[in-house]
């Protein structure tokens, strides 16, 4: 097998943030593209906001038309007025340790309901009659070129996601009309809270997106707002170590549920309190998430030689978004990885199907090339995030603990050193400050 045969075709397991995304650029490129997502078309994913930043946005701009683009932006949510936010790191007692959002430094991101999001890069793959439903991966084939058929049944070798020993992850989200949000305490106001206390990790955001009419103008909803009140919702989210939770949490009463969460920050502040109360009553997500352990540079050469067949760490299969890099949430790097490899896969794509349409072939050694170069790219950059989003530890830092407190006021001050030498830098620079999320401003 050495060369495939034109035209170009790509199969696309899954039609998450990933794959969609991807599909929506191999489109527009011309290349033939089939998403095979094992959901039912009517599967209604958890909405749970999720807040992209600089590498999703990079995505999105090298996948999507100006207009399918500008239209998501659109649907991205501002809070306490800001149109981008980073996190605010609070203590239990609801001190605030580091606001995030104060450093320039620190990637500004905003919300967007991961429902949303997904049916907006979803829908047109659908729509072009390319997108799949109820048709789940199990097995994959590398076909041979011209007649031969070779059948590899077992999967491609790279088994490094594995769920997280330590905590049970409970999220929840509810709807946030403009009247509920006018009642929250103006201490909620501000940004996405982060609180690392008591081996705990807590997280609390709102997602009030504006309601715009359908020629793109910003419409008021109530008095000074203009929040679209069928789309705003806050969400909050409680890790807890898997031993002060009852075994059978995930089936007991929802009631019970939401009690186990307020008791587990029973001595927290008012304000952790407040958020819970808000929320209780919606259905509570309660999972234990899986995190990847990173893989060596040379993984599909050592899975081939190891297991003796050839065809695992086949360059034809390539691993995208969480498939590959699946990460803890607390610094929201997942989905923004996963959607920045959609843009560089996107361009090794394309310039694969270029080979194909010029030569009619695209022999296997462009295509080894194309994925080593995509993998030593984002080997690095995603797994760093892994690691930064504490590895397969929630709570990698415990502010109860002096320790975990003297790590966030020496987070300050680096911050604050970094901005200044960022701004002294601006001052004697003749090219302005590059702004990476301007689709914010
Ligand atoms: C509570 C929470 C909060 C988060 N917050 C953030 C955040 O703020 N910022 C951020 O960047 N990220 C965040 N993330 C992470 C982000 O949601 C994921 O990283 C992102 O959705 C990954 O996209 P994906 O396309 O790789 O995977 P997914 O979105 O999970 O999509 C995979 C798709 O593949 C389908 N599929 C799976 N197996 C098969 C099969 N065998 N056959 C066919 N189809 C299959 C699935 O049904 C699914 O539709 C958060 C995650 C959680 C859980």
């Amino acid at each position: 097998m050495a060369a495939l045969p034109a035209p170009f075709k790509v199969i696309i397991i899954g039609s998450g943030l990933t794959g969609s995304l991807l599909a929506n650029g191999l489109l527009r490129e011309g290349i033939d593209v089939q998403v095979y997502e094992r959901n039912d078309i009517n599967t209604k994913r958890e909405g749970f906001q999720i807040r992209l930043t600089a590498p999703a946005l990079a995505g999105m701009r090298a996948c999507l038309s100006p207009e399918h683009h500008s239209s998501i932006i659109k649907k991205f949510g501002p809070a306490s007025g800001l149109k981008a936010e980073a996190p605010r790191v609070i203590h239990k007692d609801w001190t605030l340790l580091v606001d995030l959002s104060k450093f320039t430094v620190y990637g500004k991101s905003a919300p967007i309901n991961r429902g949303v999001l997904r049916s907006a890069l979803a829908d047109p793959i659908y729509d072009a009659g390319k997108l799949h439903y109820s048709r789940k991966f199990e097995r994959y084939e590398i076909v041979a070129d011209g007649t031969s058929e070779e059948r590899v049944n077992e999967q491609i070798g790279l088994d490094s996601i594995r769920p997280i020993k330590k905590h049970l992850a409970l999220a929840a989200k509810c709807e946030l009309p403009t009247e509920r949000f006018l009642k929250m305490s103006k201490e909620l106001f501000g940004g996405p809270v982060m609180t690392w206390a008591d081996n705990m990790s807590y997280f609390f955001g709102v997602y009030l997106p504006k309601k715009y009419d359908t020629n793109g103008n910003c419409l008021e909803v109530t008095k000074n707002t203009s929040y679209d009140e069928n789309l705003s919702s806050c969400m909050v989210g409680l890790n807890v170590a898997k031993e002060k939770a009852p075994a059978d949490l995930a089936q007991r009463s929802l009631d019970e549920q939401w009690d186990f969460f307020a008791d587990s920050i029973k001595h927290w502040s008012p304000h952790h309190q407040e958020v819970v109360e808000m929320v209780r009553g919606a259905p509570l997500h309660i999972y234990v998430p899986r995190v990847a352990s990173r893989p060596a540079k040379n993984w599909r050469k050592s899975v081939a030689t190891s297991s003796g067949d050839v065809n695992k760490g086949h360059p034809r299969v390539w691993l995208i978004g969480d498939a590959i890099h699946a990460m803890l949430p607390p610094r929201g790097m997942g989905g923004n990885q996963a959607m920045y490899d959609s843009g560089v896969v996107m361009a090794k794509m394309a310039h694969l199907a270029q080979i194909a349409r010029s030569t009619k072939r695209v022999p296997r050694k462009e295509i080894e090339k194309a994925v080593i170069e995509y993998e030593e790219e984002m080997i690095p950059r995603a797994f760093e995030w892994v690691k930064k989003s504490g590895g397969d530890d929630f709570v990698p830092l415990d502010t109860s603990k002096f320790s975990g407190r003297l790590f966030f006021f020496a987070v300050a001050q680096v911050l604050r050193v970094s901005c200044t030498l960022q701004w002294i830098g601006q001052i004697f620079s003749s090219k302005p400050p590059v702004d990476e999320t301007p689709e914010f401003n």
